[in-house]
């Protein structure tokens, strides 16, 4: 499909009732091209009366969908999973024109995203349960798992399809009904899934997705009714936490993916090549906007300028340019104010002495472009070494012994990802369970996968989400207590 067909193609109401509706108020808001700054569609503007709405339609539809088969449940997951693969191309283009990553990382986020549909269908056939007799013969234990009930997604715009298809696919496999808040810089995608789920005969008001300008009322609207009874948020710490004090009303269950400053260590040790391509991979992809992404790269002292040099050369060589276009290996920023919030972390460190090796500096122009960099020699006190970057910058500090090494890692609120390159053995399974993370990754520069738990520990968030792991953040354990047999 052409960009104008495509853009015709998707819903730009809001996903209520299992169809396209305006909001009750009549408004509407742009979503912007960050490549071009031109506006590609204007989608309705939830209000807190639209979300009530929403969570009426989830209220009524919970029971019926809660006792729907498993098997019922898991083949709608699956014809979801077949539908968007079908529509793959489609899917990539709209998210290389709402969030900029390029064609190439949005059909990956295609097939990961719809994973997360496929792998729950197949979950939703295993929601076990289990019984014992009491140890004192008084009586048989049974354990089951129920639906928590009506849930309250909201996600982020760096992962439009995969943040959301990760928190759909375990809620509808469990037997839970949906209400999505996307991220308002990319609501188009999930807005064409809510479509893609009503035409493979997901029942009305399971699934309903509202954009709005205005998270934090449509937001506080959903949780202090007590209909709701589970947040699931993608987004940042700072968020996460407001949310978790808005839980508290309810004692909402919820699902935390919150902010991470993963280390990236690469010891003397390593196979440089190998370490050079897992930064790349780690830092880069995503125009660095992940929270997975490698925030500090470590270095051990003994390879440090083999490694910079190497690195350095790969990411100059790196065209900017629109996701569209074949040769571009790197988009643009989300907006102006993320590409600010870069340039400024950058320009700090600078002026405190940090080296430029490659970038540094906002591209001119139209759209949001940043210049791919490198920068070495960060003093001890940069903002870099602390804040999340969320961009193409890779920040290297250097380092001694392991010891010096893991301590640098762990020296962080965050605990989400990390990484390390070794080709050691002995150290790759010390380092592997002394980093303070949620998820390790040994030798490599992604980790992501739909059937391994994702999660992060220390302030990085709450539960985890894909796996078999993943379901279970959308079930009650309930105990029956019987009698003896
Ligand atoms: P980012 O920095 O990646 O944009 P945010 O945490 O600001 O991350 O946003 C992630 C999601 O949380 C988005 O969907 C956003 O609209 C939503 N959001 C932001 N602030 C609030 C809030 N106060 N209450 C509820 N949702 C919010």
């Amino acid at each position: 499909m052409n960009v104008a067909d495509l853009l015709n193609s998707v819903p730009t109401g809001l996903w209520l009732k299992g169809a396209s509706t305006p909001s009750e108020s009549g408004r509407t808001f742009d979503v912007i091209n960050p490549a071009t700054g031109e506006v590609l569609a204007s989608v309705a503007n939830a209000t807190p009366a639209d979300a009530t709405a929403a969570l009426d339609a989830a209220s009524a539809a919970a029971d019926e969908w809660a006792a729907t088969a498993p098997r019922v449940r898991a083949d709608i997951l699956r014809a979801a999973f077949d539908a968007v693969t079908a529509r793959a191309d489609d899917f990539a283009l709209l998210m290389t024109l709402e969030m900029g990553k390029i064609l190439p990382e949005s059909r990956g986020e295609v097939a990961y995203g719809a994973e997360f549909l496929r792998w729950f269908s197949e979950e939703a056939v295993r929601i076990g349960g289990r019984t014992a007799t009491a140890p004192a013969g008084t009586g048989e234990i049974a354990v089951v798992k129920e639906p928590v009930g009506p849930c309250l997604a909201i996600t982020p715009w760096n992962f439009p399809l995969a943040m959301g298809t990760r928190k759909i696919g375990p809620a509808l496999a469990a037997g839970c009904t949906v209400i999505v808040k996307p991220a308002e810089d990319t609501p188009l995608t999930m807005l064409l899934l809510a479509q893609v789920f009503a035409e493979v005969g997901l029942p009305a008001g399971v699934l309903s997705v509202l954009p709005t300008l205005d998270a934090p009322t449509v937001v506080r609207e959903l949780m202090d009714d007590d209909r709701l009874r589970k947040v699931s948020f993608t987004g940042s710490t700072g968020v996460g936490k407001i949310l978790l004090a808005q839980a508290a009303n309810n004692v909402l269950r919820t699902s935390m993916e919150l902010g991470g400053s993963a280390p990236f260590l690469v010891f003397d040790d390593a196979d440089l090549d190998k370490a050079v391509d897992g930064a790349m991979l780690a830092k880069m992809r995503n125009g660095g906007e992940a929270c997975t992404a490698a925030n500090r790269i470590l270095v051990q002292n003994g390879i440090r300028e083999a490694f910079t040099a190497k690195l350095t050369e790969r990411v100059a060589a790196m065209r900017v340019g629109p996701g569209w276009e074949a040769d571009s290996a790197i988009g643009p920023i989300i907006n102006a104010k993320q590409r600010g919030s870069i340039a400024a972390l950058v320009d700090e460190a600078v002026a405190a002495g940090a080296t430029v090796r490659t970038g540094g500096k906002p591209v001119d122009g139209a759209g949001f472009f940043y210049e791919p960099t490198v920068i070495d020699g960060l003093p001890d006190g940069a903002r870099i070494r602390r804040d999340e970057i969320f961009g193409p910058v890779a920040a290297i500090v250097g380092f001694d012994t392991e010891e010096q090494g893991v301590a640098m890692a762990n020296d962080t609120d965050y605990g989400l990802a990390a990484y390390f390159f070794t080709e050691n053995v002995g150290r790759a399974q010390r380092v592997a369970r002394r980093l303070q993370a949620g998820m390790v990754g040994v030798n490599r520069g992604v980790i992501s996968d739909p059937a391994a738990p994702f999660g992060g520990i220390k302030q990085s968030g709450l539960g985890s989400e894909g796996g078999s792991e993943g379901i279970e953040e959308y079930l009650n354990t309930k105990y029956i207590a019987l009698p003896p047999v």
